[in-house]
């Protein structure tokens, strides 16, 4: 049986275009993934979404939209996108469970992980120190003394943006030359609150009871460790947007993100839609995704709606 509309993804992009597909009577099937919920699920308080004046648990966010699109009748479906055939009307998710499902329109919300060091403490500390999120998670380290680890734009960005609540941020980069554009080293640079460590890879993050306590790095040149004493480590190393089950069938950018039409959300296969961060390099922010998401599943209608008429016609 074909469906209407076939939702990949269960972030806050994902739950919205399932709110609003299910209250336009679009019936959704929205696969969960894995991880249900995405990256909300890994930290603690939102304290930046509207409408919430003492914050709420990342989790408790994601189960709240969740429980709101289920109200409206939209069908959760448990487990990964394997792979997607795109190149025919209705269209095919095939799941790692060989299950297929198919749709005439399909709204990809699939989310990017940021990338982890995959050194030892770190998944052990994410949510009690270590974070991927400045924006998210700055505000908990006021007068504390914090680790950014990157050298690209975001590493200054968030580096920059922390010493609004730091005491002191020390940036570590593997290599002795910055990625970041000239703009925003500059930026860093400027700021008297961020120091550097260039040269140096992290080896292990230290914590006890629970909470960050260091980084122990090692300096390329000497090859000498050192322990860098810490309370919070913000790794920025970059996102991966999460399309690989796409198999190239959609346009991305050079870094992989998923291109959309500049004042819609459709792909650049018809009654393709993406929003949230999969096709967002820029803002990836849970207010930001709701609101492509929301705009996916207008989208998503008005093109059903186009295609019927259509059909009507001929
Ligand atoms: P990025 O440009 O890919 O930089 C990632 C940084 O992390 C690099 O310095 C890299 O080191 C380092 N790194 C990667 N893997 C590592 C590892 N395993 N261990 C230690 N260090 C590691 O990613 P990004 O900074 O997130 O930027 C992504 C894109 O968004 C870029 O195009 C950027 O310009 C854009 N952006 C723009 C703005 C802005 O304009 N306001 C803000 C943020 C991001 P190497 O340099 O040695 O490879």
């Amino acid at each position: 049986m074909s469906e209407h509309v076939i939702i990949l993804g269960t972030g806050p992009a994902g739950y919205t275009a399932a709110i609003y597909a299910a209250r336009a009577n679009l019936n959704p099937v929205v696969i969960e993934g894995d991880e249900p919920g995405g990256q909300l699920m890994l930290t603690t308080e939102v304290e930046n979404f509207p409408g919430f004046p003492e914050g709420i648990m990342g989790p408790d966010l994601m189960d709240a939209m969740k429980k709101q699109a289920e109200r409206f009748g939209a069908r959760f479906v448990w487990g990964n996108a394997h792979s997607v055939d795109l190149s025919k009307r209705p269209y095919r998710v095939i799941m790692a469970d060989n299950n297929t499902y198919e749709a005439e329109s399909l709204i990809i919300s699939t989310g990017a992980s940021a990338k982890l060091l995959e050194i030892p403490g770190e998944s052990e500390l994410i949510g009690h120190g270590v974070s991927t999120c400045a924006t998210c998670d700055g505000f908990f380290f006021k007068d504390k003394r914090i680790i950014v680890v990157g050298g690209g734009d975001s590493a200054m960005e968030e580096a920059t943006f922390l010493t609004r609540y730091a005491s002191e941020v020390t940036i570590v980069h593997r290599r002795d030359t910055l990625r970041a554009s000239k703009v925003m080293q500059d930026r860093a640079h400027n700021n008297a609150k961020i120091k550097w460590v260039m040269n140096a890879t992290p080896l292990e993050v230290l914590g006890e009871q629970n909470r960050v306590t260091g980084l122990k790095i090692k300096h390329n040149d000497s090859g000498k460790t050192e322990v860098l004493d810490t309370e919070g480590l913000f790794v920025s190393i970059g996102h991966r947007p999460n399309t690989a089950f796409l198999g190239g069938q959609l346009e991305t950018d050079k870094v992989g993100y998923l291109v959309t039409d500049p004042q819609t959300t459709q792909t650049n296969i018809p009654g393709v839609f993406a929003c949230g961060d999969v096709a967002d390099s820029r803002y990836r922010q849970a207010i930001t995704a709701a609101g492509t998401g929301c705009r996916a599943a207008m989208d998503a209608e008005r093109w059903l709606e186009a295609q019927s008429e259509k059909t009507v016609v001929s």
